[in-house]
């Protein structure tokens, strides 16, 4: 039988109750058919993000139970420094309450207004925090990661060629590169050793830091050992380690692969950097030995960092994703190739090609999907980035609709992820039956969180 290694048993439980489809019909009304405005003990299965959504282990809870919140010198910040120092490598270990906090105290310390940092693609909020400083955030991931089609193995790679232009074209405007492992941003995908060793090279030769966004540093290890030449049989925090050893830093958001509900952290090796950010630190977040999180926060942190690194943990954590995509594929579903570390991404345009993307096609299968089985996804689509050419004013649209489905971390069985697969595939076999949307509502900025939407025709899914 080909059924996987499940590295732990279920000892606590959460009660799921089962809403009638009348009742959900209701709710999504209410909520402007979007799916931010749910309350989520309506949902069956919440695939909206894998952000902060991690169930913690007993170990975990045991460790918060010996929280010690000392205002300073806390036992458990030790932990974490030590924790982290020994899988990350770098000197000073910086405590934040999420990744966003870390990212923030970095920039408004090392950017200036006009100057720019490359990235393999900016996550959301890192872009955000870049351009805040009023400086540029460029993406320059290789070309195949930008298509949705092709296979590549680590479709999360630096283009070198575009970090060179980069720097021909700005210059000393380049304080510091990042890469994100693994690329949230481009569908979960990894980067390599040999291209992470590569921009490394690349950036000592130019004089400037290397700094990782580190969320998924776990999975985008696992990656390395199953797909690089020469990482077989090298454990995950050996193969972490190596990747860190190649940079000067990272940000960090804990809400992902330190397994808890919040927290964070910036790494930094540079003395100068690390003075100036504890002192902003204490300003924003609190003395540098909790920078915003209880002592028993630090000690779940710490415990989750190293758990991430089991290798039967991971294989089970990437496998959910790789077969909830391999079971969508098998019926016909279009996803996104080939599925990534944390979700799996349903291409709504080749879905629903009756659905034009003035009328929001991904949006409306995000509805469908809650109305038909309670499960919750997040559009990326024309609700999150359509906009208007500032030179005609007609409107422009993103190059994909696609409804992302994001898997929380050791919270479903394989049976909620099968069922999210199947609703997949029923709302595949009868498209045509559903309608798009138009908006009732929306606010000036990043409108997807709160606009209000409904039926073109009165109803999202035809009788
Ligand atoms: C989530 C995330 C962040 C921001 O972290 P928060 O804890 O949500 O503030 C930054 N970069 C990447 C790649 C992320 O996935």
């Amino acid at each position: 039988m080909d059924l996987p290694f499940v590295p732990y048993r279920i000892k606590v439980v959460e009660r799921v109750k089962s809403v009638t489809r009348e009742r959900r019909e209701e709710l999504l009304t209410k909520a402007g058919y979007n799916v931010f405005s749910l309350p989520s003990d309506s949902i069956y299965v919440d695939l909206l993000t894998d952000s902060g959504t991690s169930a913690m282990s007993d170990a975990q809870w045991g460790a918060m139970l010996q929280g010690d919140e000392a205002y300073a010198g806390s036992r458990n910040y030790y932990d974490f420094e030590e924790t982290i120092r020994d899988i990350f490598g770098y000197k000073h270990v910086i405590p934040t309450h999420q990744g966003r906090v870390a990212e923030n105290l970095l920039f408004s310390t090392l950017l200036t207004k006009g100057s720019v940092v490359p990235n393999n693609i900016h996550f959301d909020t890192t872009r955000a925090n870049v351009e805040y400083q009023g400086a540029i955030a460029l993406d320059c991931v290789i070309a195949e990661g930008l298509d949705p089609m092709i296979d590549h193995p680590f479709k999360g790679n630096m283009d070198l060629d575009k970090l060179g232009a980069a720097f021909e074209k700005y210059g000393d405007r380049i304080p510091f590169v990042m890469i994100t492992i693994t690329n949230n941003s481009g569908g979960g995908q990894p980067v390599s050793l040999a291209n992470i060793k590569a921009v490394s090279e690349f950036c000592r030769d130019k004089g400037v830091p290397l700094i990782f966004d580190a969320c998924r540093f776990a999975e985008n290890a696992w990656f390395i050992k199953r797909r690089e030449d020469g990482y077989a049989e090298k454990s995950i925090k050996e193969i972490a380690r190596e990747i860190f050893s190649h940079g000067d830093g990272c940000t960090m958001s804990a809400k992902k692969d330190a397994l808890v509900n919040m927290g964070g952290f910036l790494c930094l090796n540079n003395d100068v950097w690390a003075q100036e950010i504890t002192n902003l630190l204490i300003l924003i977040e609190g003395f540098r030995t909790y920078g915003g999180l209880s002592g028993r926060d630090l000690a779940a942190v710490a415990q989750g960092l190293r758990e991430v690194l089991e290798d039967d943990y991971l294989t089970y954590r990437i496998g959910q994703v790789q077969r909830m995509g391999a079971q969508m594929q098998e019926r016909g579903v279009p996803i996104l190739f080939p599925v990534g570390g944390h979700a799996v991404y349903v291409d709504a345009k080749r879905m629903l090609p009756h659905i034009p993307q003035a009328e929001f096609p991904a949006q409306a299968l995000t509805c469908a999907l809650y109305l038909e089985g309670g499960v919750r996804g997040v559009e990326i689509g024309s609700l999150m980035f359509a906009g208007t050419d500032p030179d005609t004013g007609a409107p422009t649209f993103p190059a994909m609709e696609l409804v992302r489905l994001a898997v929380p971390r050791r919270v479903y069985t394989e049976t909620h992820l099968s069922f999210v697969a199947e609703c997949c595939a029923e709302l595949m076999a009868h498209g045509e039956r559903l309608g798009g949307l138009e908006i009732e509502y929306e606010a000036p900025v990043l409108r997807h969180f709160t606009a209000r939407l409904k039926p073109i025709s009165g109803q999202l899914i035809r009788d």
